[in-house]
């Protein structure tokens, strides 16, 4: 198979996160690395303060909201600790008697684990026996009468199992790590109490966390809370209590606007969903060659996750895949198989290439 064609020195990047970039973003913040918008300086070299990177904090801020449709009741929040802390922040400040917890794979145990430090957690749904191939239905749920808040993950980053609904937990607060999927797909945001999302997927590098947060949430924090650990503090320094990460809260307004120019979320999600299919049916299709690792209603449309007849044919294919050009393919080291990250910057071209590897690998190897 040939090299990429993608631009002369790109290739095909299916990396979990940090993952690819829109290509026109790259070149936008190259184009701008040595003089932003004509100021003689870069935006990693200006005051957080400065009225330039005042502009660029409030277009991010609101182009997020545009996306997302975010209500006036709540506060869009750029932080730094990744999604990991959190897991801590969200019981840090929340959890008072009791939380329930939906466990769907990695990040959900991750998240529990945090909780648990914290105090009493109810793990009203776990599917760590059977694999984590599956989110449970909705009509399933079952919530404690006493729970602060009922928290999961939206997309199971490592096992490629996906929520295809706004979880509704009764008025129940509900928190969710969504982190692989947000900017996917249109979401109800007013659902929710709390969003949170490491930004190094879809919107942006690493070292921004998108927190979306009702107002009425903020109440609820202890008044003795550490500064830095306190949302409220956040939401009254419009999130700039300390220098944030400058940098990265520039991608997330370019990238914002790369997604608006074509189309918003919803024309993402009939994007993703395109690209999803084609993959999961080359993964049908095959014979039983490859078998994807969630179950079907539950596939996550940004990490299709599949096995190889044996570990020796996986390391194989991930070998000879790069040589193809086709990177960042291999499991998470702590479950293995393959996984393809297939977020919004993963153009249509990556995905048939795979699809093109793929069945010649099986052809020569079956
Ligand atoms: N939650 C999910 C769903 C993730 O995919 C990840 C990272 N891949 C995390 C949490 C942890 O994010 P971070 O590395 O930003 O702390």
């Amino acid at each position: 198979m040939s090299k990429t064609k993608l631009s002369s020195e790109r290739i095909f990047n299916f990396s979990a996160g940090p993952s690819a970039l829109p290509l026109e973003v790259l070149e936008e913040a190259q184009r701008e690395l040595l003089s932003l918008g004509g100021i003689g300086m870069s935006v990693l070299e200006i005051s957080h303060r400065s009225k330039q990177f005042t502009s660029i904090i409030e277009s991010a801020e609101k182009n997020v909201r545009e996306l997302l449709s975010v209500p006036e009741n709540y506060q869009v929040l750029f932080l730094q600790g990744g999604a990991s802390l959190q897991f801590a922040m969200v019981p840090l400040n929340f959890l008072k008697s009791s939380a329930d917890y939906i466990t769907t794979g990695a990040w959900g145990q991750k998240a529990i684990r945090e909780a648990r430090r914290r105090g009493n957690v109810n793990p009203i749904f776990s599917a760590e026996a059977d694999g984590f191939k599956l989110a449970p239905r909705e009509s399933a749920l079952r919530f404690s009468s006493e729970t602060d808040y009922v928290h999961y993950v939206s997309n199971e980053t490592i096992q490629g199992v996906e929520f295809k609904y706004d979880l509704d937990a009764g008025g129940i607060p509900v928190v969710c790590d969504a982190s692989s999927n947000i900017l996917s797909k249109p979401i109800d945001v007013s659902k929710y109490a709390l969003i949170y999302a490491g930004a190094q997927k879809n919107i942006g590098s690493s070292g921004v966390t998108l927190v979306i947060i009702r107002d009425d949430m903020l109440e609820k924090i202890p008044a003795n809370q550490f500064a830095m650990l306190d949302y409220r503090h956040f939401a009254e320094n419009k999130s700039l209590p300390n220098t944030p990460n400058t940098w990265g809260i520039y991608l997330v307004d370019l990238v914002c606007k790369w997604i608006k120019r074509r189309g918003g979320l919803p024309a993402m999600k009939q994007f993703n969903e395109e690209k999803a299919k084609i993959l999961y049916a080359a993964i049908d299709s095959s014979d039983g060659y490859y078998r994807g690792h969630a179950e079907r209603d539950s596939r996550s449309v940004m990490n299709v996750t599949f096995r190889l007849p044996s570990e020796l044919l996986e390391n194989k294919f991930c070998t000879e895949a790069a040589e193809a050009g086709l990177d960042g393919l291999k499991g998470h080291k702590t479950f293995g198989g393959i996984r393809a990250s297939i977020y919004n910057a993963c153009p249509r071209e990556s995905v048939e290439a795979l699809i093109d590897f793929m069945k010649h690998f099986a052809e020569k190897n079956g």
